[in-house]
């Protein structure tokens, strides 16, 4: 085995089908049940991958997954990396070890101190699609394009929805007009999960929508940026032997094809490595 790969999303799996190609033996170790990461939670057309058309998020995850069956990756799902020391990977079905280890575990939605429960979604996607909002009073908290997007959703779903926003709305303009109907409070609010009350007043969902936070696994202390693990060009971390790629750097604006790509670079250089 030459390189354990850790997270199954964009990222991990363009690494891995990358590296099949060249030749490397590899392993990729998904936490979940599926690949695909967070196109996984994404029932919406994904308009942004260049000569890719027509497909949802989910499908995306599915052509992604069909991709690495078709070249045989060795894929390991419900396999979380439950701790990482150096380049030895500790997982429930046991430990893998190899010289290159390649960190694609991505970001996850910002909980802001809040338990998702069946009237509290945190994060866009799938959760909040399964919300029955029709008809019910939704607040969605942040100001951020997600807080725009899925508040648009809502409202197009029947549901009486307000954004409230701590600091001014950094949404794109764009996403902000097409929803001038939707009030938006803006400044410092007091949310009350138990009660579901902000500001005393009464909402049957709150939508949390508070950004992303990277995932890093338990053990690994590679040098980080703004909570992100920091790599160079060729996506070496601070630790040797040790890559990351995708969401879980801040090396390139999040998405499916800059995760993508930034897979394929790391899976380059590992090959050329393991040449020398
Ligand atoms: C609702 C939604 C809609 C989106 N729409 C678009 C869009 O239209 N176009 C677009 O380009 N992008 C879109 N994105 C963003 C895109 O999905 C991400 O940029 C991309 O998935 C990031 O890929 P990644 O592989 O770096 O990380 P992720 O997709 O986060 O994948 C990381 C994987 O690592 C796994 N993992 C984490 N920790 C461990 C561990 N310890 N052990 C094993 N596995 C682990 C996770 O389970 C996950 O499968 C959307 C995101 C969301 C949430």
């Amino acid at each position: 085995m030459d390189a354990i790969i850790i997270g199954g999303g964009p990222a991990g799996i363009s690494c891995a089908i990358w590296l099949k190609k060249l030749g490397v033996e590899c392993v990729v170790l998904e936490a979940s049940a599926q690949l695909g990461g967070l196109q996984t939670r994404s029932p919406y057309e994904n308009l942004w991958i260049p000569g890719v058309q027509g497909k949802t998020g989910q499908q995306v995850a599915a052509s992604l997954a069909d991709h690495a069956k078709a070249v045989s990756v060795d894929v390991r799902l419900n396999c979380p990396a439950v701790s990482v020391e150096e380049q030895q990977v500790t997982t429930p079905i046991g430990t893998f070890s190899a010289p290159y280890l390649v960190i694609a575990t991505g970001s996850q939605p910002r909980t802001g101190g809040f338990t998702a429960s069946d009237r509290v979604v945190i994060g866009p996607g799938t959760g909040m699609e399964a919300l029955n909002v029709k008809g019910k009073r939704v607040a969605i908290l942040g100001g951020g394009d997600n807080a725009f997007d899925q508040a648009r959703f809502v409202r197009d779903r029947g549901g009486k929805v307000t954004i409230f926003s701590r600091r001014p709305p950094r949404a794109q303009k764009l996403l902000q007009d097409m929803i001038p109907d939707v009030p938006v409070v803006v400044g410092p609010y007091k949310a009350d999960q138990s009660a579901m009350t902000l500001n005393g007043e009464a909402f049957d969902a709150f939508g949390i929508m508070f950004g992303f936070e990277a995932v890093v696994p338990q053990g690994l202390r590679p040098d980080l940026e703004n909570g992100y693990i920091r790599v160079d060009r060729f996506g070496q971390t601070s630790l040797p032997g040790v890559y990351a790629c995708g969401e879980v750097t801040d090396y390139w604006h999040p998405c499916v094809t800059t995760s993508a790509a930034h897979g394929i670079q790391v899976a380059k250089q590992i090959s050329i490595k393991l040449q020398k």
